[in-house]
């Protein structure tokens, strides 16, 4: 397309709704937008770009989030809860397989100090006031290995929640663009997009170096890019990157259906060990002094993991707040501009493709809902 045109998707007056950002968070909700019969058009930086999306952990994960946001618990539970839907959903429209499974999910403890910290935290949790109600359990030992067989001989128990799940992320991925295309989305990729102005009369010009997008409605999903296009619609989307590194193995006969927090063998037979947290700036890096303590734990929980050859390494950026939870918000300088980011944004899959696109449609996010995640939250002032 020539620099300066104008893209919109042959409709007067562009497209019903410009997601910006193509990774999970957006790809899910153009996906879900798509299938609500909006005219969607996702306009992503491509592949060039920083992108937690294709370099996760993959779980589905509920046990352990929302400590200090019990609404964020319950915002977990219920795409825990949808994603039975979305797999089902993905499967039929696209023919692909994600390999969703929720078996329930481990937290291993290597000590009495690991464990006595796990379950202080999970009742501080469960204590909140408004805190949604599912069972989690503490196990000893025993118990452990009667469901994991293979743990090692340095695992003293585990807390577990029946809610906990994984998938194969990268599938997802595949899944939701795949869909999103047939239902009619555009995809939009090698666009950076550096000026969103809103238009006198409603609806947004989204400029990128190969010409300008029109849309009545615009969401903000581009990860760690919403810092700075939120402010060109007046949002504020304070994240920044947080470093993960994860070691991949070569393939073995299954040993662990069950998904650890930091261990899981994958749908195709690997072993995955991540994942850390380093505040590491924009540096995509992998370093054997993290790596080598995470496969010292993992080999710790499950000895023949010991016995399997490293394959790959990796490190991605975490899209992160300063608490830790997601941003979801409208514009109240610029309605008709959202923004939608997190830190989750597998375990949000399902709401981010079967809750939020029919609120974008309707253009207002209930408050019941959503208003405890606005970025309004961080506007503490100063103490004196
Ligand atoms: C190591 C690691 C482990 C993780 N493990 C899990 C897990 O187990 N479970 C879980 O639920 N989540 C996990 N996550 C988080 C999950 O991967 C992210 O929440 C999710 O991928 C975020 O998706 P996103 O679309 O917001 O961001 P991204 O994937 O970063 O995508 C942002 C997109 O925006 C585009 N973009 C940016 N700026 C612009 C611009 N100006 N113009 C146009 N496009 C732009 C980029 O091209 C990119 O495609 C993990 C993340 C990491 C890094």
């Amino acid at each position: 397309m020539a620099v300066g045109g104008r893209e919109g998707g042959g409709r007067a007056g562009g497209y019903d709704v410009a997601v910006v950002g193509g990774g999970l968070v957006g790809a899910s909700i153009a996906w879900g937008l798509a299938r609500l019969g909006q005219r969607v058009a996702v306009i992503d930086e491509g592949d060039v770009a920083f992108r937690a999306s294709r370099g996760n952990f993959a779980l589905v994960w509920v046990q352990s989030k929302g400590l200090g946001m019990p609404e964020y618990a319950a915002w977990t539970r219920r795409s825990s809860e949808g994603w039975d839907a979305l797999a089902s959903a993905l499967r039929e429209e696209t023919g692909i397989d994600v390999a969703f499974d929720r078996p329930g999910g481990f937290n291993l403890a290597l000590g009495e100090a690991e464990l006595e910290n796990r379950v202080a935290q999970l009742k501080r949790l469960h204590n909140q006031p408004d805190m949604v109600r599912y069972d989690y359990e503490v196990m000893d030992r025993a118990q452990v290995a009667a469901m994991l067989p293979h743990i090692g001989p340095d695992v003293i128990g585990a807390t577990y929640c029946a809610l906990d799940g994984h998938v194969n992320s990268l599938r997802l991925f595949r899944a939701l663009h795949l869909g999103m295309q047939r239902l009619g989305a555009a995809y939009l990729p090698n666009r950076t997009v550096d000026r969103i102005e809103p238009r006198p009369g409603g609806g947004f010009a989204i400029a990128t170096p190969a010409g300008t997008v029109e849309a009545a409605k615009v969401v903000l999903a581009a990860g760690i890019g919403n810092a700075t296009l939120g402010p060109m619609v007046g949002l504020t989307v304070p994240v920044r990157p947080q470093r993960g590194q994860i070691l991949v193995t070569e393939r073995t006969a299954p040993f662990l259906r069950h998904p650890i927090v930091t261990v899981r063998q994958t749908d195709e037979g690997t072993v995955m060990m991540g994942d850390s947290q380093e505040e590491a700036g924009f540096d995509p890096t992998v370093g054997t002094p993290i790596l080598s303590v995470m496969a010292e734990r993992a080999m710790r929980m499950f000895p023949l993991i010991g016995r399997l050859n490293v394959v790959r390494t990796w490190a991605a950026l975490r899209v992160m707040t300063r608490d830790g939870f997601p941003i979801y918000e409208q514009s109240a300088a610029c309605p008709g501009a959202f923004v939608a980011t997190c830190h989750s944004g597998v375990t949000l899959a399902a709401n981010h493709a079967l809750v939020l696109p029919r609120h974008v449609v309707d253009g207002h996010l209930p408050a019941d809902v959503f208003e405890v995640f606005g970025a309004g939250r961080f506007d503490v002032p100063a103490a004196a």
